[in-house]
């Protein structure tokens, strides 16, 4: 096992793995930014380094200051959270070159899933269903119109190496396509610095299903179910719950099984999550995340694993504990992520919190390193926090999740818990009937605006 792990990260998944390094007796280093140096990761972990100026690209994103505070430190591994450095197959090489292990999935897994093309064409080497559309790249216009004529329209035109929601653009008729493809591969060359455009098919009210899978690079691999994402605005999710409303046993065991069989035989190490869009029976696969993702606590509460620790055991090399039959399935999980944002405007809504106060009691949990008199910073994402709720069935979780939301108060800066209040009254939500555009339309009614 490790003895000591640096957490390249900030914010509430840099407490999140440091609390599963103290219960597995391992020591733990906080790199932290200028603007971060009050923050409870920092707080609480046995050493700190500052590694820059607040920008994440001089400080998080800073390879060479990571580096150097693993040799100050005497660190023997890396955990990389999510975002950040989580995805970069480079930064994963330079830590082996250092002899640092990197807490995460092989370097060409990372490059391959982070290639979209490459994904979904090993996708469906493996057996997994794909979104109908391009084999690659579009090479011409012609090509394009070909395509999309064949599969029909609307379709969706996406970045190969786009991410975060971005880099998608929908073409709803074909006299829009050309001009769409000039400015989808313009905006693709300026945020990623690759053209590469890919084309499928748009899917117009399907459900965002996730499987959560686990293995130890050894050719054993699990899954541990999948989740619901469907919430979501602008490609962000929003809500995200487990087991999926949707689901019957037939068609998650089989998909369930389906990618943990591919884990198996790409000997998949770590965690990771295959995602998909779920539409009139079919599974569809979009992408696959080789991290721990913001949503893991879903799972978490509904298996009563521990993700993080089994993404540490098995990065040091252990065979991975748990036998598929291990795993066993329990009650519903709903989290909400509660954003420093407006909750009508979604502007962020960046300063100094006046007044903290958490729900708790029975199946409540709160991921979050914000405090009473902490001030979020304007430099990083918004979220205050994550409430993860779970109850043994949908409604005592439902349930569950109003009173908390109603105990929830965090004051002098504007939080987007007001949405989640009126969420958890919705009928389409209370019936688990809600698809991946749901949430833009209620928002588009001015539902929060009376
Ligand atoms: P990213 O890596 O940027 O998160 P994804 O491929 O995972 O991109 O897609 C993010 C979200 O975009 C999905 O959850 C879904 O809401 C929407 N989306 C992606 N592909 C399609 C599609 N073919 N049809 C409709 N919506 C899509």
């Amino acid at each position: 096992m490790f003895d000591k792990i640096l957490i390249a990260n900030r914010g509430e998944i840099a407490l999140r793995v440091l609390r599963a390094c103290k219960e597995l007796g391992i020591s733990t280093v906080a790199v932290h930014s200028t603007a971060d140096a009050d923050a409870m990761h920092v707080r609480l972990a046995d050493e700190s380094v500052c590694i820059g100026p607040p920008p994440a690209k001089d400080s998080y994103l800073n390879i060479p200051a990571l580096l150097t505070a693993c040799e100050i430190t005497g660190a023997d591994a890396v955990h990389p959270g999510y975002g950040f450095l989580a995805e970069n197959a480079r930064f994963a090489e330079i830590l082996a070159e250092h002899d640092v292990h990197f807490i995460g999935p092989r370097p060409e897994h990372i490059r391959l899933m982070g290639d979209k093309i490459a994904a979904k064409h090993a996708a469906r080497e493996l057996g997994i269903p794909t979104v109908p559309g391009s084999q690659g790249g579009i090479g011409s216009d012609e090509e394009a119109h070909r395509l999309a004529r064949e599969i029909g329209f609307p379709v969706m035109l996406k970045a190969a190496a786009g991410g975060g929601g971005r880099g998608m653009k929908v073409v709803r008729a074909e006299n829009e396509l050309a001009s769409a493809l000039a400015t989808a591969r313009a905006e693709a060359k300026a945020s990623f610095d690759d053209d590469t455009i890919y084309l499928e098919k748009y899917l117009d009210r399907p459900r965002h299903i996730e499987i959560q899978v686990l293995g130890d690079g050894k050719g054993r691999a699990i899954h541990l179910g999948e989740r619901d994402c469907s919430l979501q605005r602008r490609h962000q999710k929003v809500w995200e719950e487990g087991p999926s409303p949707a689901l019957n046993s037939a068609a998650r065991d089989q998909i369930c099984e389906t990618v943990a069989k591919a884990m198996r035989e790409i000997k998949y190490l770590g965690a990771g999550t295959v995602e998909f869009l779920y539409e009139d029976g079919k599974f569809n696969f979009i992408e696959m995340n080789t991290r721990i993702q913001v949503e893991h606590p879903v799972t978490e509460m509904i298996t009563d694993i521990d993700l993080i620790v089994e993404q540490i055991r098995v990065a040091a090399g252990n065979d991975l504990a748990l036998a598929q039959g291990d795993v066993k399935f329990h009650g519903h999980a709903i989290e909400c992520r509660i954003n420093a944002e407006n909750p009508v405007s979604f502007r962020p809504s960046p300063g100094k919190i006046i007044h903290y106060h958490p729900p708790g009691g029975l199946g409540v949990r709160i991921d979050s390193a914000v405090y009473h008199g902490y001030a979020i910073p304007p430099f990083y994402d918004s979220l205050v926090g994550k409430l993860i709720v779970h109850g043994k069935t949908r409604s005592e979780c439902l349930m569950r999740l109003k009173r908390a939301l109603d105990e929830f108060v965090v004051d002098g800066i504007e939080t987007t818990l007001p949405l989640f209040r009126a969420l958890a009254s919705e009928t389409e939500i209370i019936d688990g009937d809600y698809h991946i555009h749901w949430l833009e339309e209620f928002l588009a009614r001015g539902a929060l605006e009376q």
